[in-house]
């Protein structure tokens, strides 16, 4: 049975083992994770950062931004968190997913590159990296290192 309601539970450290229906928050250690909404009983953990995810909370209910996709476990499960409520959201293709990766990526070059104070005009930014253009192999496992962490 899936879940359709997750209740948001400030934490310092995630308890072990984790509960089912709760989503644990670590403001100390800038870190949320649940168990997987679909019942697979997957730990999914999904860090906040300006990178990875945005939580907002008002005193009672949790939304996430941006969706859940579990695409490395089985379940390949994709949902989103909004005001506590699990929506359900239909599970990427491969395509979509490396699409989706890319544009991940994207966002990640932008960001890295803001942070090191316009080193180059804007027009030098990675537009077209949305469009699944080649990263330098550093980059590339930078990001799968990433990601790995993100969905372990
Ligand atoms: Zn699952």
């Amino acid at each position: 049975m899936a879940d359709d309601v997750i209740n948001p539970v400030f934490v310092d450290l995630l308890p072990q083992p984790l509960e089912r229906g709760v989503l644990y928050i670590s403001i100390r250690y800038k870190t949320m994770a649940h168990l997987c909404c679909c019942g697979c009983g997957s730990k999914v953990v999904t860090p906040l950062s300006p990178t990875g995810w945005s939580l907002i909370y008002n005193g009672k209910e949790a939304s996430l931004r941006p969706s859940i996709g579990n695409w490395s476990l089985p379940c390949r499960s994709h949902y989103w968190i909004l005001k506590n409520r699990v929506e359900w959201a239909e599970s990427w293709s491969q395509e979509r997913v490396a699409a989706g990766f890319n544009r991940d990526v994207a966002i990640k070059q932008r960001y890295h590159h803001d942070q090191a104070q316009e080193q180059s005009p804007p027009a030098a930014r990675p537009a077209d990296a949305e469009a699944g253009s080649p990263l330098p192999r550093e980059e590339r496992s930078t990001i799968r290192k990433w990601l790995s962490r993100l969905l372990s």
